[in-house]
């Protein structure tokens, strides 16, 4: 199935550190908006630590009259200024939040403790009511540190019901895993949207260490294939390829719309768009 006006699209960025990367972000931003985007999300470093730049982008975007969700865990913040941050957010037209617990900086010990992303989103449903919309995570490959199958999708039912509104799901490349995770939410009774998260392949070094942790497997036939290409381009043809029908199958089991991991730049996900048929307008 190709992508229709039925189906819900966004494109997460991560906040640059250099004036350049700002410019580039920009300028895929521009690009990947005549895709017609719901919304652009943009990423908060472990602990906050890139709390100040999440800011920028999130209100930089917002100024150039586009709709972004900022991300955001409480890390090792205090509730107040928490709600500080969210209350300037709502106040500079933020309208929608990606809720998350997020993972511990590398270097601290085990002293520090991670807030629940449901305790996140049921302290923005207590202060700020109905005027966010609430993103959460969720994990057709099961949370690496997950206590159970069960258990983990128990916790991403409880997320909704302390008010959630929608998932986006970590990356994944195995078709059953969705399958299998959007038939065991409907039997728990889950019945809010799970987007499925599209991450392009590009650079597989990147990617393999980076799925070691987070817990998103790499068919090994795909990884040879990638592994055999020479050359960019040819590299840039297979997995626009691969991608495209990729995404095209998770719209055929009923995905609800597409999440791209961008990596802040335009070419891998703009040609998936363009093959999945999305319509590009002027901007
Ligand atoms: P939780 O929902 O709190 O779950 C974490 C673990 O605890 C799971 O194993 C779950 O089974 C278990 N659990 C959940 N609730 C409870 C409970 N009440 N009691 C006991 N156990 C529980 N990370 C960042 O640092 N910044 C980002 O911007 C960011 N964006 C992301 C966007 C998406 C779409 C996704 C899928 C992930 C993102 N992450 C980000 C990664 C995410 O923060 C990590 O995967 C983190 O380890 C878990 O976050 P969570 O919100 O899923 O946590």
């Amino acid at each position: 199935m190709l992508f229709t006006d039925q189906h819900r699209l966004s494109f997460e960025f991560y906040p640059p550190k250099t004036d350049q990367g700002f410019k580039n972000l920009a300028a895929a931003r521009k690009t990947l908006a005549s895709f017609s985007p719901e919304f652009f999300s943009v990423t908060y470093g472990a602990g906050g630590s890139t709390r100040e730049n999440t800011k920028n982008v999130v209100l930089s975007g917002i100024e150039d009259g586009y709709a972004v969700a900022p991300h955001l865990s409480f890390g090792g913040d205090s509730k107040e200024s928490i709600a500080t941050l969210i209350q300037a957010y709502i106040d500079s037209g933020v309208r929608r939040i990606v809720a998350l617990r997020g993972d511990l900086p590398s270097g601290y010990g085990d002293g520090s403790r991670l807030v629940h992303a449901s305790e996140l989103v049921e302290f923005i449903r207590e202060q700020f009511s109905g005027q966010l919309q609430i993103e959460v995570a969720a994990y057709p490959e099961i949370h690496p540190e997950a206590s159970s199958y069960d258990d983990d999708i128990g916790f991403l039912k409880h997320k909704f019901d302390c008010g959630a509104d929608n998932a986006i799901t970590q990356y994944f490349y195995n078709l059953d895993a969705y399958k299998y995770f959007l038939e065991v939410c409907d039997k728990k009774g889950i019945r809010h949207p799970v987007y499925p998260g599209v991450m392009p392949i590009t650079n597989l070094d990147n990617l393999e260490r980076f799925s070691k942790n987070c817990g998103a497997e790499i068919p090994r036939w795909l990884s040879h294939r990638v592994r055999s290409l020479a050359q960019p381009q040819d590299v840039l043809e297979f997995t626009t390829d691969f991608m495209a029908g990729f995404c095209e199958k998770l719209l055929d089991m009923g995905a609800p719309g597409l999440h791209f991991y961008t990596m802040n730049q335009i070419e891998p996900s703009a040609s998936i768009c363009r093959k999945l048929g999305i319509v590009e307008k002027n901007t």
